[in-house]
């Protein structure tokens, strides 16, 4: 089993199901040694009283995710680090980087879910893939990547091609894109996530792809890890595939973080 798992929601976003405290139980038994709790971050983005049903926490229950994610993690035998998922939507970083100072995060999780406000990965406007061109949605999607990449604001980009989700691939090299968003990563001094929730979907790998993967690893950006579970059986659950698409792409080790700060974990005596 994978040592750490970055990437866990809580039922505070209203499409998770679970207590802070089962995801805890099941990465105790799993025998993860570090977990980081990063749910959706209230949507910062929208005007004043529009919302999007069931996709993040609002506004008022951003202290008590940060309280609860405290709290339990003093009564289990393994680090909970205090992260957070948030949108990365252009013409709003300033209102985000207020929100972000006010908590005591570890680290940030930085998201590309909506194209011009598109929600992209939403199987409810999945069926606007057919409308569109394919090699275009592809573009944008990286574009928009990079954009959060240096926007400075976050410590990790998360799934870095979920544009994928759905299975829907373009004719398009995609070598160009990788190149292009490893060196805007690498610029931006970014971690590229390396998420197993690819293997529920129909695109059934992980985020990223191989390619993408060796192309980080060629520019030396650093890894972080996670499941992205939504409820507490997926907790860990496709990381030790992640490490071996780590080890194959040459990664011999993940980051980690405190206060935003980052420290190294060799991830040797995990690969089988
Ligand atoms: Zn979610
Ligand atoms: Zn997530």
């Amino acid at each position: 089993m994978s040592p750490v798992d970055y990437h866990l929601h809580t039922r505070l976003c209203g499409h998770a199901s679970g207590e802070l405290e089962e995801y805890l139980e099941q990465a105790v038994r799993l025998g993860i040694r570090e977990v980081g709790f990063s749910d959706h971050l209230p949507l910062y983005f929208l005007p004043p009283g529009k919302t999007i049903p069931d996709y993040a926490m609002g506004e008022e229950e951003l202290p008590l995710y940060v309280e609860m994610v405290q709290n339990c993690a003093r009564k289990f035998p393994l680090r909970v680090s205090l992260g957070i998922e948030a949108d990365y939507v252009p013409g709003c970083e300033k209102k985000l980087a207020a929100l972000l100072s006010r908590y005591p995060f570890d680290y940030v999780i930085g998201s590309v879910h909506f194209l011009d406000g598109w929600g992209f990965d939403n199987p409810a406007e999945m069926e606007e893939y057919s409308r569109r061109d394919l090699d275009r949605v592809y573009e944008e999607y990286f574009a928009l990547v990079q954009q959060a990449a240096l926007s400075g604001l976050f410590d990790i980009i998360a799934h870095p091609d979920l544009i994928k989700k759905f299975g829907f691939q373009p004719g398009l090299d995609l070598s160009p894109l990788y190149e292009e968003t490893a060196r805007a990563f690498r610029r931006a001094g970014v971690c590229a996530e390396v998420n197993s929730a690819g293997l529920r979907y129909p695109a059934g790998e992980i985020y990223p792809s191989l390619g993408l993967l060796k192309c980080f690893f060629k520019h030396g950006v650093p890894v972080t890890l996670g499941s992205d579970a939504h409820c507490p059986e997926q907790v860990g659950a496709g990381l030790p595939e992640a490490l071996r698409l780590l080890r194959e792409a040459g990664y011999r080790e993940v980051t980690l973080f405190s206060a935003r700060k980052r420290r190294i974990l060799e991830i040797a005596g995990y690969c089988k």
